[in-house]
């Protein structure tokens, strides 16, 4: 496995691939475990909750999402897990239904790190992907952070950046001095 460079939205050269609608990949692809697992190392390596292929140049439909481990803290303030740690490849994700409602939160990029701004997000997404395998997936109305971080990668293979997203630009700010404020995707 191996950490990749994540592109940067501040680098004109690395905008250009981050602004590129990225194309299907075609299935079967032995090559796409390989890259997937690099994908997972170099998120991990940043802290992140999700990263799309384009964001180390591969402007190819695919991302993965990792999301950590819900814990709830008992009385006696031992914590306890009340949902796994969940993690997906998406290979050619599409979203097939959103909710008209939309939930504004923090959100922050891994090719803009440091910086959050709020995002109006859909509150849930019905997700439908080809997984590693090559078996056509659904990922039914996801709430929370893994609906924001599906409504974001797959703004990114579409060369959308989350800073396009943003309505009110005045919250778009440098979080790199203090404890980040959300998950960077
Ligand atoms: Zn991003």
């Amino acid at each position: 496995m191996a950490v990749r460079r994540i592109l940067r939205i501040d680098d004109p050269d690395d905008k250009k691939i981050l602004t590129t609608r990225c194309h299907a990949v075609r299935m079967p692809n032995p090559s796409l475990k390989q890259l997937a697992a690099d994908m997972f190392e170099t998120m991990h390596a940043a802290n992140g909750v999700g990263l799309a292929a384009p964001q180390i140049g591969i402007t190819q439909r695919l991302t993965v999402i990792s999301i950590p481990p819900a814990v709830e803290e008992r009385a006696d303030g031992s914590l306890v897990e009340v949902e796994p740690e969940q993690n997906y490849v998406l290979i050619n994700p599409e979203i097939i239904k959103a909710s008209a409602q939309q939930v504004n939160g923090l959100e922050g990029c891994l090719s803009l790190p440091g910086w959050y701004g709020e995002v109006p997000r859909a509150s849930w997404v019905t997700v439908e992907y080809t997984d590693l395998t090559g078996k056509r997936q659904r990922i039914r109305k996801a709430t929370g952070l893994l609906a924001r971080a599906l409504q974001h990668e797959i703004d990114h293979l579409d060369g959308i950046l989350f800073t396009e997203r943003i309505r009110d630009l005045s919250t778009l700010k440098d979080y790199s001095q203090e404890e980040a404020p959300a998950a960077a995707e």
